[in-house]
């Protein structure tokens, strides 16, 4: 344990201070304990551990979109998926709403 950070500030004192884990691993712990969005530090909605509602939803919303895009491709032959990754290599195929 250090007295001063490089930066000049005291570092902070808290029951994650002297734990043998890296200063993102605390960071990450302070979070979670202040229930603050990873984001954009936000209070975090009850239905989500890391996020506020807004940021939440954005990724439930890309969550289930990947999910039907892969329901969808399960259908599809091989051929087809390949056609539409020709032009598309990045984006998985259909749905885009
Ligand atoms: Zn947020």
């Amino acid at each position: 344990m250090t007295l001063t950070h490089r930066s000049g500030r005291p570092p902070i004192q808290d029951e994650f201070t002297d734990l043998p884990i890296t200063a993102q691993a605390k960071f990450l712990r302070r979070l979670e304990r202040d229930h603050k969005c990873k984001i954009c530090r936000q209070p975090t909605c009850e239905a989500s551990r890391w996020y506020c509602l807004p940021h939440w939803q954005e990724r439930e919303t890309k969550s289930i979109q990947a999910q039907q895009n892969k329901a969808i491709e399960r259908y599809m032959t091989n051929r087809e998926v390949r056609k539409i990754r020709a032009i598309h290599p990045k984006r998985r195929p259909f749905r885009d709403y």
